[in-house]
C-alpha cells in the first residue's frame, strides 16, 4: 500500500431487479449470486482497500447498505437489472462516488452503460481492476470503456471468496444453500444466440478446484455446489477425477449446465456416483443445434424422439433434469415446434421444461448483428429483457398473437395439474419433487401463463402496444413504463432521464462506423 491511497470500495452484486422480497426470493436469491463481484472484492482487498460487499437480494436497503464517503462503487448486473443499476449509480454519483459497471449488461450494451457509469468493463481481470482503482475518478458525461484482452486466466477460489459467499448464503431463508463455483470459462460450441459462443473455452486450475471442494467439506455436512461453467464437463475426465479425489466419501451434491452431447450413459452414471443431483441440458430447438444435443442432422420429430430417450436415460440416474428450450427461433414455423415440445414432455414426464423467449441482448452474440440489420429488434426497456417478460426479436414466421397463443397453449400443457402430478411421480427425492411443484405453481409456471395471457389480450386491444410490437413506433408503451415505475419503487426517482430507452441497433451502428473508418 505504500504511497497508495486506501480507498473505500463498495461492491454490489444485483441478483433481482425489484426491491421487494418474495417467498421464492427469500429462498433462492442468496443462491443466485455471481462469482465475478466476489472475485473483484478479493482483488480489491489484496490491493489493500476497504471493501463493503453487498449481494442485493431485495431485502437490503441500498440507501444505507454502504458506508458514507465511499470512493468507488462496482456494480455487477444482468440486463434485466440495468434500470435498477442505473438508478443506484445515479444516486451514488450525485454523492461524488465513481461508479463502475461490470457483468453481462456491460458486455451487451457498453455504449448505453457509458452514459450512466464512470467506468464500463468488458472482460475483467485483476490488472484491469487495479487500473480502475489507481485511476478512481469521475468520467462524465461518457464513462470510460475498459476491457482485458480476454477472460481472466485464473479466479479466486471458494477459500478466498468465503467471507463473501458465507454472508450471501446467510440470506437464504432455508438450509438449501448453493455455493457458486466455476471450473471453466467459454464454450467450444457455437450456438449463434449465445454470449459464450464467442468466448474461447478455457479450463481453470483444477488444483484450486480440488482445494475448494476439500475446504467446503469442512464448512457443511453435505455441501451443494452450483457450477457456473457455461458448459460443464467439456474436460469431463479431468473434472470428475478432481471431484472424486476431493470427496471420496461422496458427501457433496452438485448442479451443472451441460450439453446433451457430453452426457453418454457411462458419463451420466459417473456424474450420479459423484453426487450430481441436477443437470440442466440445453435442447433449445428441434431444428437446429444438432451438435450440442448429439442428434447430428436429425430434425423435428426424429430429433425429439432421440432427445426424449436421452433425457429419460439421464433421469434413471440423476433425479432433477431441467430441459432448456428457446422459443421463437427463426427455424420455428407453424404449430410443429410447440406440438413436438408437448409430445416430448409427455414422453419425459419427470423433466422440468424451462422456456426462454428468443432475445437479442445487444452485442452479446453474432446473430444479433444480423437481426439488427433486418430491423427486427424491438426497443423494450432493459427491465423486461430476461428471456421471459419480453421477446425483443420480431418472430420470422409468426404474428405476435399466433406466437403468444401457441406459447400459452404449450405452457398450459407443461404446467397443468396433471403434468405437475406426473412430474412429481416420475421424480425421485423430496427436494426435486418439491422444486418441481413450487416452480410450476409459482411465478415461473402459472405466473407466466397469466402474464402471457394478459399480453395476448393487450395485443388485441391496446393499439399503442401493438404498434410498438409491430415496429411502427419506438415509443415505449405506457404499460411498460408503469411496470418499471412500480417495480423500482423508491429507486424510480433516481432513474436518470432517458434511461428507460436505448438504441437497440447500437451494435450494428458500431460495426458500420468501424467499417467506414477502416476504408
Ligand atoms: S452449448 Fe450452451 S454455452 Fe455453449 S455456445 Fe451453446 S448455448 Fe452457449
Amino acid at each position: 500500500m505504500t504511497g497508495k491511497k486506501k480507498l473505500k470500495v463498495g461492491i454490489l452484486d444485483i441478483v433481482t431487479r425489484r426491491p421487494r422480497p418474495t417467498l421464492y426470493g427469500r429462498v433462492m436469491h442468496g443462491n443466485l449470486a455471481s462469482i465475478m463481484p466476489q472475485a473483484i472484492a478479493v482483488w480489491c482487498e489484496e490491493e489493500g482497500h476497504d471493501v463493503t460487499f453487498v449481494c442485493y437480494t431485495a431485502v437490503e436497503d441500498l440507501f444505507t447498505a454502504f458506508p458514507d464517503e465511499l470512493d468507488i462503487l462496482f456494480i455487477g448486473a444482468f440486463t434485466q437489472s440495468a434500470q435498477l443499476a442505473y438508478a443506484v449509480s445515479n444516486l451514488f454519483r450525485k454523492k461524488g462516488v465513481a461508479t463502475v459497471l461490470g457483468g453481462p449488461h456491460a458486455r451487451c450494451y457498453p455504449e448505453d452503460a457509458q452514459l450512466y457509469f464512470d467506468y464500463v468493463l468488458g472482460f475483467t481481470d485483476k490488472p484491469l481492476v487495479t487500473d480502475v482503482l489507481a485511476d478512481c475518478s469521475q468520467h462524465r458525461p461518457m464513462g470510460l470503456l475498459m476491457s482485458a484482452r480476454g477472460q481472466p486466466v485464473d479466479l479466486p477460489g471458494v477459500r478466498e471468496r468465503w467471507k463473501f459467499i458465507e454472508a450471501t448464503l446467510a440470506k437464504t431463508a432455508t438450509n438449501f444453500k448453493i455455493v457458486p463455483m466455476i471450473g471453466s470459462l467459454g464454450c467450444p460450441y457455437t450456438c449463434s444466440f449465445c454470449i459464450d459462443s464467442v468466448v474461447k473455452y478455457q479450463p481453470l486450475d483444477f488444483g484450486v478446484i480440488r482445494d475448494d471442494l476439500q475446504f467446503l467439506l469442512t464448512k457443511f455436512k453435505r455441501p451443494i455446489v452450483g457450477w457456473h461453467d457455461p458448459n460443464f464437463g467439456v474436460r469431463f475426465d479431468d473434472y470428475l477425477s478432481v471431484i472424486e479425489q476431493a470427496d471420496p466419501d461422496r458427501r457433496m451434491r452438485f448442479i451443472a449446465e451441460s450439453s446433451l452431447s457430453l452426457m453418454s450413459e457411462e458419463k451420466v452414471k459417473r456424474l450420479a456416483n459423484a453426487g450430481f443431483e441436477a443437470v440442466l441440458p440445453g435442447i433449445e430447438s428441434w431444428y437446429d443445434m444438432g451438435a450440442k444435443s448429439k442428434t447430428g442432422a436429425k430434425q423435428a420429430r426424429e430429433k425429439m424422439l432421440q432427445v426424449a430417450d436421452h433425457v429419460n436415460m439421464i433421469m434413471r440416474h440423476i433425479p432433477y433434469v431441467q430441459a432448456n428450450f428457446v422459443m421463437g427461433l427463426d427455424s420455428d414455423e407453424g404449430p410443429e415446434p410447440f406440438e413436438l415440445t408437448k409430445e416430448f414432455l409427455d414422453r419425459t414426464p419427470g423433466a422440468f421444461p424451462a422456456y426462454s423467449l428468443f432475445s437479442a441482448f445487444g452485442e452479446a452474440a453474432p446473430l444479433n448483428l444480423e437481426l439488427q440489420k433486418q430491423n427486427r429488434v424491438l426497443r423494450f426497456p432493459f427491465h423486461f429483457l430476461n428471456n421471459n417478460q419480453a421477446m425483443n426479436v420480431k418472430p420470422l414466421h409468426y404474428s405476435w398473437p399466433e406466437f403468444y397463443s401457441r406459447l400459452i397453449d404449450l405452457k398450459k400443457h407443461s404446467f397443468s395439474v396433471k403434468a405437475i402430478a406426473r412430474r412429481a411421480q416420475a421424480t425421485a427425492g423430496w427436494i426435486p419433487k418439491w422444486m418441481n411443484v413450487v416452480r410450476a405453481i409459482s411465478s415461473e409456471g402459472w405466473g407466466r401463463i397469466k402474464y402471457h395471457s394478459d399480453m395476448l389480450a393487450r395485443l388485441e386491444t391496446d393499439k399503442s402496444l401493438r404498434a410498438f410490437f409491430e415496429r411502427e413506433t419506438e415509443a415505449v408503451p405506457q404499460f411498460y413504463v408503469d411496470r418499471v415505475r412500480n417495480d423500482l419503487g423508491a429507486f424510480w426517482d433516481h432513474l436518470p432521464d432517458g434511461a428507460l430507452e436505448h438504441e437497440q441497433n447500437a451494435y450494428l451502428h458500431k460495426v458500420q462506423s468501424a467499417a467506414v473508418a477502416a476504408q
